[in-house]
């Protein structure tokens, strides 16, 4: 009998996932379903598109997918097209790796005016997210203000100051791209409520802003800490001080030097979005950092704006019939295991941090724990159930070979230097297969 394993989801952590299961001894078929057609998650619609370079992990992946006892079904919506108590009774083992796709709240007045996006909403739009193409950013503002300090607020900055010709070898669908291009934007302020020690981002990315075409990074000397101070690992000493390096040469810029500019805020925690029905300024109150925390001072400034885009982190949704922690948005488990027979691995199981390899070891300890948990199977009724009752209920799953029809005709589509044309709804990617 061979172990029968459901994944649903489809991004880094479910094809770890899939590779550990298939790479280990056992005999075990896994079949991966995802609820567009498009495989790949956050590597498709997270990772900023002028970093093609980080997008070659697909390829790894495509080589997981088209293995004999892999299948894939996208286009199926798990709690739509077939129940996840469905999927459990026809497999032995269900992973979700659901990731977290939805924006935290910031959490102060105002911030359901217009203009203020979360930056998962506004990065899966600048990315083709068939949910957010439509989203329609008034992105013709002299001021954005991104808030966080992570490598998700760089992304957003350095995408909306990037010019054309940066922007060319990139999959950046035409619908994001003309309104960006065709913007007045001048200044974007990056604005961390604690200080350019504690930030988030990584220095690859904190030094490319220095090397822009058409912007240039500005820092406040005066928010310059002298050295990195407190207890932490050599590496993460190691890091932070590359960090304070870069930002250091970063205070010798000067503002006129480019037409745009991006402005490293610290020390600065958002308390009121302003403005009418449409944002026109943040509202903020400087900080300074006490046992690794932002503690407001009582002083306030504000910054004119017409766009904000908060980059503060991701949440997952609750998945139906599963628990869930509110607190830590994420789907309770121990070390991975919910239930008999469910598992979770990647950013429903332990929240929104990490890069892409971070959910290697997931994969690697769900695998672990299924074959353990499971042995040879209860010979269920696995691909075979799945695919009777999708066909039974008339679903068009679309199998990896079908989406490689798919990939090819965006390869095809692309200009001379671009990856890919995206397609950005899902009716475009069907009408590829006829
Ligand atoms: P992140 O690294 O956790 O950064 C979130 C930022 O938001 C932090 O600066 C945080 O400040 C700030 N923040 C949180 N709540 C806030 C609030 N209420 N008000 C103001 N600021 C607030 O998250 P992320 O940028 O979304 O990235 C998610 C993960 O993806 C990270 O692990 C990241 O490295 C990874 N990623 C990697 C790349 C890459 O490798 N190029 C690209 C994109 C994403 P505090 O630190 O004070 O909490």
């Amino acid at each position: 009998m061979s172990l029968s394993v459901a994944i649903i989801g489809s991004g880094p952590a479910a094809f770890y996932t899939a590779d550990a299961l298939l790479k280990s001894d056992a005999d075990c078929r896994v079949d991966m379903i995802e609820r567009l057609p498009c495989p790949y998650g956050l590597i498709r619609f997270g990772v900023a598109p002028d970093h093609e370079k980080t997008k070659n992990v697909m390829r790894a992946f495509a080589k997981t997918a088209t293995q004999e006892n892999f299948s894939y079904y996208g286009n199926v919506e798990i709690g739509k097209d077939i129940g996840l108590d469905d999927i459990r009774e026809m497999y032995d083992a269900v992973v979700l790796a659901v990731g977290a796709g939805s924006d935290r709240t910031i959490g102060i007045p105002g911030e359901d005016k217009k203009g203020v996006f979360g930056s998962a909403t506004f990065v899966n739009w600048y990315n083709g997210h068939p949910d957010f193409r439509d989203l329609d950013p008034d992105l013709n503002v002299k001021g954005v203000v991104v808030l966080g300090n992570g490598n998700v607020a760089i992304d957003v900055a350095r995408v909306l100051v990037k010019t054309p010709d940066e922007m060319a070898a990139t999959d950046l669908p035409d619908y994001a791209a003309d309104p960006i291009q065709a913007s007045v934007l001048s200044d974007v302020y990056m604005v961390g409520r604690r200080g350019p020690n504690e930030a988030k981002y990584t220095n690859v990315e904190l030094r490319e802003m220095g090397h822009l075409a058409n912007c240039v990074p500005q820092i406040d000397a005066a928010q310059v800490p002298d050295s990195v101070e407190g207890e932490m690992s050599d590496r993460d000493r190691r890091l932070t001080e590359k960090n304070l390096a870069t930002v250091r040469e970063f205070v010798d810029r000067q503002a006129d030097e480019k037409p745009k500019r991006v402005h490293f805020t610290y020390y600065a925690q958002p308390v009121e979005i302003l403005g009418g029905d449409q944002v026109e300024a943040v509202r903020f109150e400087r900080t300074q950092v006490k046992d690794g925390r932002a503690v407001g001072l009582g002083e306030f400034f504000e910054i004119s704006c017409g766009l904000v885009v908060a980059a503060i982190g991701y949440t997952s949704k609750p998945v139906a019939d599963t628990p869930f922690d509110e607190r830590g948005g994420i789907v309770t488990n121990e070390d991975g295991r919910v239930a008999a027979g469910l598992y979770a691995v990647g950013w429903i199981k332990r929240g929104p941090s990490g890069v892409i390899g971070s959910n290697k070891p997931d994969g690697k300890l769900a695998a672990e724990q299924i074959i353990t948990d499971h042995g040879a199977g209860a010979g269920k009724g696995g691909r075979a159930a799945l695919e009777a009752t999708l066909t039974e209920r008339g679903v068009r799953a679309v199998s990896f070979a079908d989406w490689q029809k798919i990939e090819a005709a965006e390869i095809a589509n692309a200009g001379e230097s671009a990856p890919r044309k995206k397609f950005v709804t899902v009716g475009e990617m069907l009408a590829v297969l006829g």
